[in-house]
């Protein structure tokens, strides 16, 4: 019979897992944007010099992905640093509208600011915050993201000691890297901590591979049975159900 293996910590993807993604990118993407458009095209007025085409006229968002795209595949190691590639995407952009190297570097210094203060308008699932409060009594916490918020910047991040932003360690999941990053910051090993996340490729697959039990939050009803050591939730607030179905003496076997 299997001993039961008691859990000292959990690590937590952030971006649909802990709130609803899509539309808090949607906006960010298309905010920052308009207000580069918008607060450039004034500043190039003041200084004389009212554009013949505005900037996002000529370089509308689609041109912005495609210039992140050409410098994701030219600087590999950098894929996954969204936050570098952004500001390296729009500084190129404003040099090729005619601004020099000094503006075109602030003008994307400011809109990566704007781009950052829309980014962490994210809205937690209301469970969210009474949720890590109480899990964060009895385990060690991290957060470990692809996405560039940082969770310090918002209320959630008093209940994360441990936050790792993979991209910017140029090692974003589904490397092994940021989690044994986060492990060793927790102290914790692998088979006594339980990662959340709602991403098979990112979240699931390696962290099982180095040991660890994993929650997949999937809301797709699905019958096909998971390999060992791996839940499937709905939603995050089932977290706790399943911590406690994992007290039993068979969890881990
Ligand atoms: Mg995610």
């Amino acid at each position: 019979m299997c001993a039961a293996i008691r859990l000292q910590a959990l690590t937590f993807d952030l971006d649909d897992t802990l709130w609803d993604n899509h539309q808090v990118m949607v906006e960010t993407e298309t905010g920052h944007y308009a207000w580069l458009d918008e607060t450039l095209e004034v500043w190039q007025r003041n200084r004389g010099r009212a554009p013949v085409r505005r900037f996002a006229e000529r370089f509308p968002l689609k041109a912005f992905l495609d210039r992140r795209r050409e410098l994701a595949a030219a600087y590999p190691l950098r894929r996954g640093d969204f936050t570098w590639l952004r500001e390296q995407a729009l500084q190129w952009l404003l040099q090729d509208y005619g601004l020099d190297g000094d503006d075109a570097r602030s003008w994307a210094s400011a809109a990566m600011d704007r781009f950052m203060l829309l980014r962490h308008q994210v809205t937690p699932h209301p469970e969210v915050e009474s949720l890590l409060s109480m899990l964060g009594q009895h385990y060690r916490l991290a957060s470990i993201t692809n996405g560039n918020v940082d969770i310090r910047r918002l209320p959630l991040g008093r209940h994360f000691p441990v936050a790792i932003a993979a991209g910017e360690l140029l090692a974003p999941k589904p490397d092994p890297r940021p989690f044994l990053a986060a492990l060793a910051r927790l102290g914790a090993s692998p088979a006594r901590t339980l990662h959340v996340g709602d991403s098979w490729r990112e979240d699931v697959e390696p962290a099982r591979r180095l040991g660890m039990q994993v929650a997949w939050i999937s809301p797709h009803i699905d019958d096909t049975p998971l390999p060992a050591g791996i839940h499937r939730l709905d939603h995050v607030r089932e977290l706790p159900e399943l911590l406690r179905s994992l007290v039993g003496p068979r969890q881990g076997c």
